[in-house]
């Protein structure tokens, strides 16, 4: 079955009984082909981005989902958005039609439920070229995202939008024949699964809650991260007096909040939220999700490449998940940008990929669960040494700029630096 799927590129170990129309082709294949064509599954928020930046580097693409324009664009939930997505962002030209949607958020304060020491990390926390933005973050609605990101795609030219056809089937003689092959049809991802990749995947005990609410009391401008003993627990500005709260809890518990009427479930966010804020009104139907921790060791094989959620998941703790989503959309982009340059094969394009994500992703993912490990508790050993890390935290800005630094742009720019940091401050050099 798998063989179907990659039909594109023929397997070598089956070169002994192929004709010579077979060999010719898999020469053919490992010949450089400046212009690339790709079938992108999934047109989620990675997706989609992938989609448009490759139909911008000259490539020939086909979006496929199942879910229609409207479905895409309908889910209730608000991303954190770190200064490696607003990098990439400004890369494909969608910055500054985002801006009116960004809330920035230019402090952030790190609690923790079981000692007294508050972290506030500030914009000058930031790395100098970060810096001049003057904010830390941003939170970004999903509904205008994905407004824009369609509409840029349906005008874009060179894109197939295949979108509310159920998926071709996996197997048929109708699956694409596209260079590359690229699944980013999230956690659960059919395609993965169909083409065999190793996946590693650990439940977490945890879920988490997310609702939208209307909140008094909290400082203008700030978001909230405060680890309580049933885990990490996220306040999100959202505009005015809105917010996104990220509760996570054990799964259970989720559920049930979940499953309350509004005013029992903001009599229970009245007493779990950090000093001072007060929740008024539910905007939304909060949502409960499992959470796991997961990763595909691998995420690219011949012409078939995981991008997103399809090959990892962490917790949301420290808000990663997307980024670390669009990291690999910008990693991808280069790449591909560099086979249009340089004689590299679709192969060792996958390859590279493959690669050059894992150890942002493992990097990210061993953090996350660290945090939790050593936050979600209220072990005697453990809470002298989270009061006296947090106390150096405050005290210490070099600490605060490294910890800022790894959760805005990733651990990897400690080793290299992205390109708008070496050109002085200007977006990344290459316009797509
Ligand atoms: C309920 C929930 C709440 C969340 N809340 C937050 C939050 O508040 N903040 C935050 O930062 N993150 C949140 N996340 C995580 C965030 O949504 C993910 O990081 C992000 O959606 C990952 O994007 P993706 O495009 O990789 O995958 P997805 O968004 O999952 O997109 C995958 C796409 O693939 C499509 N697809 C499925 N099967 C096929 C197929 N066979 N062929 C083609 N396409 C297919 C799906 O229809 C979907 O459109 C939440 C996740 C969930 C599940």
């Amino acid at each position: 079955m798998v063989g179907k799927l990659s039909g594109c590129l023929p397997d070598p170990h089956s070169m002994e009984t192929a004709s010579v129309l077979t060999r010719n082709r898999l020469q053919a294949d490992r010949e450089v082909k400046t212009s690339l064509s790709a079938s992108v599954f999934g047109a989620g928020p990675t997706g989609a981005l992938l989609a448009l930046g490759l139909a911008r580097l000259g490539c020939s693409v086909t979006l496929q989902d199942p879910l229609d324009l409207d479905a895409l664009g309908r889910r209730s939930r608000a991303y954190a958005i770190t200064h490696s997505s607003r990098r990439l962002l400004q890369r494909l030209d969608l910055w500054d039609d985002l801006r009116p949607h960004l809330v920035p958020f230019r402090q952030l304060r790190l609690q923790d439920e079981g000692v007294a020491p508050l972290v506030w990390f500030g914009a000058d926390d930031l790395k100098a070229t970060n810096r001049a933005h003057g904010v830390i973050g941003w939170i970004l609605d999903h509904k205008p995202l994905m407004r824009l990101l369609l509409h840029r795609l349906e005008q874009q030219s060179d894109l197939t939008l295949r979108l509310g056809h159920p998926p071709s089937s996996l197997h048929s003689e109708s699956a694409p024949c596209s260079d590359l092959l690229i699944a980013a049809d999230g956690p659960r991802s059919p395609h993965r699964l169909a083409w065999g990749f190793p996946f590693w995947s650990r439940s977490y005990r945890q879920g988490c809650l997310t609702a939208k609410v209307l909140l008094r009391g909290a400082t203008p401008g700030a978001a909230y991260e405060f680890f309580r003993s049933e885990g990490p627990f996220a306040v999100l500005p959202l505009g005015g007096q809105a917010y996104q709260v990220v509760w996570s809890a054990p799964l259970r518990r989720c559920q049930d909040l979940a499953g309350l009427d509004p005013a029992a479930l903001l009599d229970r966010l009245a007493t779990v939220l950090p000093d001072g804020l007060v929740p008024d009104a539910l905007l939304d139907q909060p949502m409960a999700v499992p959470l796991q921790l997961s990763l595909a060791p691998r995420l690219g094989h011949r012409n078939q490449l995981l991008v997103g959620e399809s090959g990892h998941r962490c917790h949301p703790v420290g808000g990663q998940g997307l980024n670390l989503c669009w990291r690999d959309v910008a990693d991808l982009l280069d790449l591909v940008e560099r086979h249009q340059h340089q004689s590299m094969s679709v192969r060792r394009l996958v390859r590279r990929y493959s690669r050059s994500r894992l150890p942002d992703l493992l990097l990210v993912a061993l953090s996350t669960d660290l945090l939790l490990r050593v936050f979600s508790n209220r072990s005697p050993l453990l809470l002298p040494i989270r009061a006296l890390g947090l106390a150096f935290m405050q005290r210490v800005p070099r600490l605060r700029r490294v910890a800022l630094q790894a959760m805005s742009d990733g651990p990897m720019t400690f080793l290299q630096a992205p390109p708008e940091w070496r050109s002085g401050g200007r977006p990344d050099g290459v316009q797509l």
